[in-house]
């Protein structure tokens, strides 16, 4: 399987500003020497050697991550963030969704960074799609169509042209959805979430956003360590510094420390951060990762794990 990310901020879009990038340029000419700017192979070369929030962005888009099975045969997206417009477009460009085609979306919550994209996601004005739609909350139809009533969107769900067909996952039992095994597991968070874990041929990817864990919580991890068990890649709620989640009890979030520790207790091969605070520029993303991985040296000792933090565009072989 195959793990694309379109949306990793939480909360709300946010979009980088002209004084970002004024900042990013600075910052890259003052580490440019006359050797860098020859050629344009040298300056290629170059870009290529700067930090990733100097040449770069982790985007602004909220939640919408592309999940594949082998072969790239079965998609599914996992939340409709802002994220899924540009998934919407990729899809049509490399051939997929222009009628005649299946997807299947998966809700964790309904929060409005997690669905608010679904209404340009270009794929669901198109006749003979067919959208397969699947969450925990019995009531997700409802939840979605809300936010196309008139007073909030000129388009009603009705006038939406690809078939629609909802469905129940009841928590913590084993669905089978086309090629995937499919089990929720409910976490703690305002409203109500759930993570997500998905195997194919062995293989397993659980995602785990809006989800509140902390110190006091931690006595209470072993029914979680058991769902995360083993994943090859765990995407998690990072959205807070250590600091941050001490103070923000009860917010809904969870920092990168817990993450890392129950990523390690959970025999995780690849933690993903995620969810990133829509505060958060570039340089403060990469600080974070930084801080992350030496927590990891000190927490997980000699304990195989590999930390990243999603970025838009990354995309994971599993
Ligand atoms: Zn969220
Ligand atoms: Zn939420």
């Amino acid at each position: 399987m195959k793990v694309r990310f379109w949306g990793v901020r939480g909360s709300i879009a946010s979009a980088i500003t002209g004084k970002d990038v004024e900042n990013k340029l600075r910052a890259a000419l003052a580490l440019a020497t006359p050797a860098d700017l020859l050629t344009p192979e040298s300056v290629d070369n170059f870009i290529a050697s700067l930090p990733f929030s100097i040449r770069g962005t982790y985007g602004g888009n909220t939640t919408c991550v592309e999940l594949l099975s082998e072969g790239d045969e079965q998609i599914c997206v996992i939340d409709a963030g802002t994220g899924i417009r540009p998934l919407g477009n990729s899809l049509l460009e490399r051939g997929r969704l222009q009628g005649n085609d299946e997807i299947y979306l998966f809700f964790t919550h309904s929060h409005w960074d997690h669905i608010q994209g679904l209404m340009f996601f270009a794929p669901i004005y198109i006749p003979g799609n067919t959208f397969h739609i699947y969450s925990s909350f019995a009531d997700i139809e409802e939840r979605l169509r809300y936010q196309q009533v008139r007073t909030h969107f000129p388009v009603i769900m009705d006038e939406m042209a690809a078939k629609r067909y909802f469905y129940h996952i009841p928590e913590l039992t084993p669905t089978q959805v086309g090629k995937f095994t499919v089990k929720t597991k409910a976490v703690r968070h305002p409203g109500g979430c759930y993570s997500l874990r998905f195997e194919e041929n062995g293989k397993t990817f659980v995602f785990c956003s809006d989800a509140e864990f902390n110190l006091d919580t931690m006595d209470e991890i072993g029914s979680y360590v058991e769902f995360f068990y083993g994943a090859d890649v765990l995407v998690f709620d990072t959205q807070y510094t250590f600091e941050e989640s001490l103070r923000k009890i009860d917010w809904g979030h969870s920092s990168a420390a817990i993450a890392t520790d129950i990523a390690l207790r959970s025999a995780v091969k690849k933690l993903v951060m995620f969810h990133h605070d829509p505060s958060y520029s570039d340089s403060k993303m990469d600080d974070l990762i930084i801080q992350t991985l030496k927590y990891k040296d000190m927490a997980g000792q000699d304990q195989d794990l590999e930390i990243v933090a999603a970025y838009e565009g990354l995309t994971i072989e599993i």
